[in-house]
């Protein structure tokens, strides 16, 4: 998987030897605003590395194929899968969701805290083979809420946002999975709490 050249935080042979820090994984409902506190933290702390997934979803308006997702086709998928490249993936409201493997590792390796914005299934997956990773959930204020964030987006149609919901209660119920839950009311608010948590040191 091609590693952005722009990313400052990219390994590089100075940084042998650094202690690791932490790989936090974020998971929640689809529509609580993982995206939007995730790209609030980045903004701000560029020195936190957030894994870029490569998903079989088209791109919504506005998303850049490197940025937010690798954009691949279903066969591009399957062969990553067979090569062992992902570190964990699922299939998510009918597409493909996956982290490529060698990225998250060089950074770990390097000492830089590690973030995965990624679905209970993969959360579930990374915390049987990273056991020291440590897992946030982000909640929502409401049922009520996540429902008009989820319609409010207004990036899917409503089959889907359905099958996103019909998800969403799969996901709230195993919140006792996680090592900490976050609700999102304030976006400032989760951005600091996060941001706290990933830089915590390794236990
Ligand atoms: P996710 O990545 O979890 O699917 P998004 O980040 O796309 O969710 O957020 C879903 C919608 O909710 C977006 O329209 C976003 O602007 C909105 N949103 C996110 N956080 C908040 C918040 N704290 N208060 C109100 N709206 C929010
Ligand atoms: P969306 O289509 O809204 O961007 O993402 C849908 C769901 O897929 C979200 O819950 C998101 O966290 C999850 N997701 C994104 N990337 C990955 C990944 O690499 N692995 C897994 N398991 N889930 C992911």
């Amino acid at each position: 998987m091609p590693i952005d050249p722009e990313d400052r935080s990219a390994a590089g042979p100075e940084d042998a030897g650094a202690p690791e820090r932490r790989l936090t994984v974020l998971s929640g409902p689809s529509g609580v605003g993982k995206s939007t506190v995730v790209k609030e933290l980045r903004a701000h702390h560029p020195e936190v590395w957030l894994s870029v997934s490569v998903t079989t979803r088209a791109p919504r308006p506005g998303e850049t194929d490197g940025v937010e997702y690798f954009f691949v086709g279903a066969d591009e998928f399957e062969r990553m899968v067979a090569e062992g490249s992902l570190l964990e993936w699922a299939e998510f409201a009918g597409n493909r969701y996956g982290t490529p493997r060698a990225p998250v590792e060089e950074r770990l390796r390097a000492g830089v805290p590690v973030l995965l914005e990624i679905d209970l299934q993969g959360a579930r997956q990374v915390r049987e083979s990273m056991p020291d990773s440590f897992h946030v959930f982000l909640a929502p204020p409401s049922w009520e809420e996540l429902v008009r964030r989820l319609t409010g987006r207004g990036t899917e149609a409503p089959e889907v946002v359905q099958r996103r919901l019909d998800a969403a209660r799969v996901e709230l119920a195993a919140e006792k999975e996680f090592d900490a839950t976050l609700v999102n009311t304030s976006v400032e608010n989760v951005r600091d709490e996060l941001l706290a948590l990933v830089l915590a040191p390794k236990v």
